[in-house]
């Protein structure tokens, strides 16, 4: 499939009304109600404060292939892309109709509205629903599980987010996105349905890799028995985890949505064509792993304790409370020799005076000035800019 001519043609589907990560169940709902005659719309349940959670059927064909995004209610890229893939699915093409021919598509957007209000990973209860599969005491697990038990699908997409500290190994470079088709078992074993989901993210990365050089990632394979991509792929459904990750000055995520939308439909299609029967497991396998080499901001050449190092430093990015908003506290998080590392940020500060204190594992308190100039400058984790 040529995605990258598709992409050419992106802001013609790209769902506009979404332009940042802090949409809410309100505004998905208002797009919901405007899809056209061919999207079946059913609401499954309610989530812990009684907001509607739904299912979204289009297509006519045998194979099933069910998609959710936002279990987490901090990671919004894969709702985004889901819907920009609706306004695709309108568009009259040839990939559009060979989908409807093959495919049968449920598609859950947002399964964790509560959490999308106050933009937190977690539920209305605290809880995580992603390892909620075995006791299920969330509503939104008990939803999504009874989704998949319903349907029955041959796939499934399972549409997270990850930290923007994974970089692809030997690369340097952010991990923009990373793919899996998640264990089902403590042994990490392959049977046809995982293999079917490595199939399907070899020819995923086959088209991404082209547009992403060096910035798609393999996430890590351990078996993470109460997790439900790992209990879809033992079930049958052959599951196939992606990941939105960094990308450079894209803290809202709308350029890593589009390659990440483009991951979903090279995904679909590959589906649709059966093209992945003919792809090669090796090529899944030699995908490179995420690594962590990656910092939000590095300092080279700082004087500490009269020694020479390189200071890594790190935010963690927590929800204000309209949930609309984040703030970054900032912590040292490495302090020595980092010239194998890259970052968001980095500075140099060869000649410059230290103000404060540099102390590792601790807030980032200090300032790097020289004749009155100042290079980078935190007060109590925060980054004054
Ligand atoms: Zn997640």
């Amino acid at each position: 499939m040529d995605i990258k001519s598709i992409l050419a043609h992106y802001s013609a589907f790209e769902e506009k009304t979404l332009s940042n990560r802090f949409f809410k169940h309100k505004d998905i709902i208002r797009l919901i109600t405007r899809l056209s005659l061919e999207f079946n719309v059913e609401q499954l349940g309610i989530s812990v404060k009684g907001k509607s959670i739904n299912a979204i059927k289009w297509g006519k064909g045998e194979t099933k292939v069910m998609l959710w995004s936002q279990m987490h209610g901090d990671e919004a890229t894969g709702t985004m892309a889901l819907f920009d893939l609706f306004n695709f699915l309108q568009k009259e093409n040839e990939i559009v109709n060979l989908l409807n021919e093959s495919c049968e598509l449920l598609i859950i957007p947002m399964v964790n509205p509560d959490g999308a209000e106050m933009f937190t990973r977690r539920n209305a209860q605290q809880i995580d629903i992603n390892r909620d599969f075995l006791q299920t005491v969330t509503p939104e697990a008990k939803i999504l599980r009874q989704a998949r038990e319903n349907f029955n699908p041959h796939f499934g997409f399972n549409l997270h987010d990850q930290t923007t500290l994974w970089s692809v190994d030997g690369t340097l470079k952010p991990a923009t996105l990373s793919y899996l088709a998640p264990a089902f078992d403590k042994a990490v074993s392959i049977n046809d349905v995982r293999k079917n989901a490595m199939l399907v993210i070899a020819d995923i990365y086959q088209d991404l890799n082209e547009l992403l050089p060096q910035q798609i990632g393999l996430f890590d394979d351990e078996y993470e028995p109460r997790a439900f991509g790992d209990n879809f792929q033992n079930a049958g459904t052959s599951t196939i985890l992606i990941e939105a990750g960094g990308y450079h000055n894209d803290p809202e995520k709308q350029k890593i949505r589009q390659y990440y939308f483009a991951s979903i439909l090279s995904g679909l299609a590959s589906i649709a064509q059966k093209s992945y029967t003919s792809q090669r497991i090796e090529h899944y396998l030699s995908i490179p792993k995420n690594t962590k080499q990656i910092f939000h901001i590095l300092i080279h050449n700082v004087i500490l304790n009269g020694i020479d190092v390189s200071v890594g430093i790190n935010y963690d990015e927590c929800p204000n409370s309209d949930g609309c908003s984040t703030y970054k506290t900032y912590s040292i998080q490495d302090i020595g020799d980092l010239s194998f590392c890259e970052a968001y940020a980095t500075y140099e500060a060869k000649n410059h005076t230290l103000k404060g204190e540099i102390a590792f594992n601790k807030l980032a308190n200090f300032s790097l000035v020289m004749d009155s100039v100042t290079l980078v400058s935190f007060e109590n984790g925060n980054l004054i800019e």
